[in-house]
C-alpha cells in the first residue's frame, strides 16, 4: 500500500462512511477491529474514526481473506512475524518480559504485557503497526531486512 500524503492519515470517516468507501460491510470491519487487525482512532465519545490510510489497510485485510484464502487467525499470525523488537531496538532485558516478543500468533500491538518502549506509544502511529500501510505486502518489508 502507498502512503503519499499527511492528510491521508487524518481520521475523519465514521464506521458507516468507511464501509461505503471501502466496500467492506460494517460487521466485517467490526470483526477486524475485535481481532486486532486494525486499530481505529477513538474519539472521546468512544466512537471509531478512520482515515484514508485505514481504508487501504482494511482493503488489504479484505484481500488477504477473500483473494488469498487466509483466515483471521492466519493474518494475525502473519502480522505476528513482523520483528517489532528489531525495528524498535528493544534491549534483551525488555524482550525477556515482553509478550509481543514471545507471541507467534498475535501482532505486537495486541500484547497485554509490553516492553517499556512500547507501553507509552500509540500503536496506531508506530512504524511496526504501519508496515502494511507503507509496503506493498509484508514480504516486501522483509526484503528490506534481508535483500
Ligand atoms: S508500540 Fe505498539 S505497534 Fe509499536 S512495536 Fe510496540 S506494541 Fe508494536
Amino acid at each position: 500500500m502507498e502512503n503519499s500524503s499527511v492528510e491521508s492519515t487524518t481520521p475523519v470517516y465514521t464506521l458507516s462512511t468507511t464501509s461505503t468507501l471501502s466496500g467492506i460491510p460494517v460487521h466485517s470491519i467490526r470483526q477486524y477491529i475485535d481481532k486486532g487487525l486494525i486499530i481505529p482512532f477513538k474519539k472521546e465519545s468512544n466512537r471509531n474514526l478512520f482515515s484514508q490510510i485505514d481504508i487501504l489497510r482494511l482493503k488489504y485485510i479484505h484481500k488477504l481473506l477473500n483473494e488469498y484464502g487466509l483466515n483471521i487467525a492466519g493474518i494475525s499470525t502473519l502480522l505476528a512475524l513482523i520483528p517489532c523488537w528489531a525495528i524498535r531496538e528493544c534491549s534483551a532485558k525488555e524482550r525477556e518480559t515482553c509478550q509481543a516478543y514471545h507471541s507467534d500468533v498475535n501482532p505486537c500491538w495486541e500484547a497485554s504485557e509490553k516492553g517499556t518502549l512500547c507501553k507509552n506509544t500509540n500503536c496506531r502511529e508506530c512504524d511496526v503497526y504501519r508496515i502494511v500501510e507503507n509496503y506493498a505486502d509484508v514480504k516486501s518489508f522483509f526484503k528490506t531486512l534481508i535483500p
